[in-house]
């Protein structure tokens, strides 16, 4: 969504350049695609693909900065960012994703690089943009950003976490409902946030710290803040872990997230997509100029 919303704003030129650059230096056609309905946006094809490789490329903490619900102050993020590092023993690579963002960052503006390492970096770029302006992936309360916090979703038999139901289950009912397409949802989205993308063009091009406080404060405010009931803020402990205790106190809680908690949701999430979409666009202008 994210990308298709970036597509309407991007330069003709740079339109063209991003298009070549991801057609000349394709996905690895043996990694397994979550998203089996693939689009036809060679930039939307691209968006997802940081997820389907972050086991192999051990990027899974580049996705997220955990900043626990508990911090409102506006300090540096480093004490939930780590310095950018190899993997070690097979483990995942340190670091958050304003970090590697601005690496990535770096990597495709510096066209004295390989075009492939190009092409992955504006890969990563496409996704973190995205991902930073999801609440969850700027939140945590000792529950790995939602995921390990099980609530029932409409009338849905299964539970559901939190961090899935603003992934994509709000947005995929958001389609159904409306019966849109994603590219007609984006361009809705572009129409309706006109207004909004002029104040966006005044703010400084790419300034990803800012953008996950942003999105953290909606993470307290909307993602936790309009369950009903509400789950408690914790004292924030490094040392957390998803065990079944854990889950079943919130389940305990019986929280069902329907008509009243969407609607609630919606005007937020289209916010963020939007927002984020312009900033994609206006970040791979200045970029690949
Ligand atoms: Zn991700």
């Amino acid at each position: 969504m994210v990308a298709l919303i970036a597509r309407a704003h991007l330069n003709p030129a740079i339109a063209s350049a991003v298009d070549d650059l991801l057609k000349q230096n394709p996905v690895d056609p043996a990694l397994n695609r979550f998203c089996k309905d693939r689009p036809d946006d060679p930039m939307a094809d691209a968006a997802t693909w940081p997820d389907d490789a972050k086991s192999r490329e051990k990027t899974g903490n580049w996705h997220y900065v955990d900043i626990p619900r508990s911090v409102d102050q506006v300090t540096s993020l480093d004490p939930w960012c780590p310095p950018l590092g190899p993997s070690v023993d097979g483990k995942n690579r340190p670091g958050c994703i304003t970090n590697a963002m601005e690496f990535e960052l770096t990597v495709l503006h510096d066209k004295a690089r390989p075009v492939a390492e190009r092409a992955t970096a504006l890969r990563y770029i496409i996704h973190f943009v995205g991902d930073i302006h999801q609440p969850l992936h700027d939140e945590d309360n000792n529950d790995q950003g939602g995921n390990c916090t099980s609530m029932q979703f409409f009338s849905e038999t299964t539970p559901s976490n939190l961090h899935a139901i603003w992934d994509y289950k709000l947005i995929q009912h958001r389609l159904e409902q409306a019966k849109l397409t994603q590219s007609a949802y984006a361009a809705d989205l572009n129409a309706r946030f006109a207004e909004k993308f002029r104040a966006l063009s005044a703010a400084k091009p790419a300034d990803a710290t800012a953008w996950a406080w942003e999105t953290h404060a909606v993470g307290q405010a909307v993602v936790y803040g309009s369950l009903d009931p509400g789950i408690p803020v914790e004292t924030p402990d490094a040392q957390a872990v998803c065990s079944a205790e854990r889950r079943g106190k919130v389940s305990a809680l019986h929280i069902t997230v329907g008509a009243d908690y969407f609607g609630k949701a919606i005007p937020v999430i289209d916010a963020q997509l939007a927002t984020a979409g312009f900033r994609l666009a206006r970040l791979l202008n200045d970029t690949l100029r």
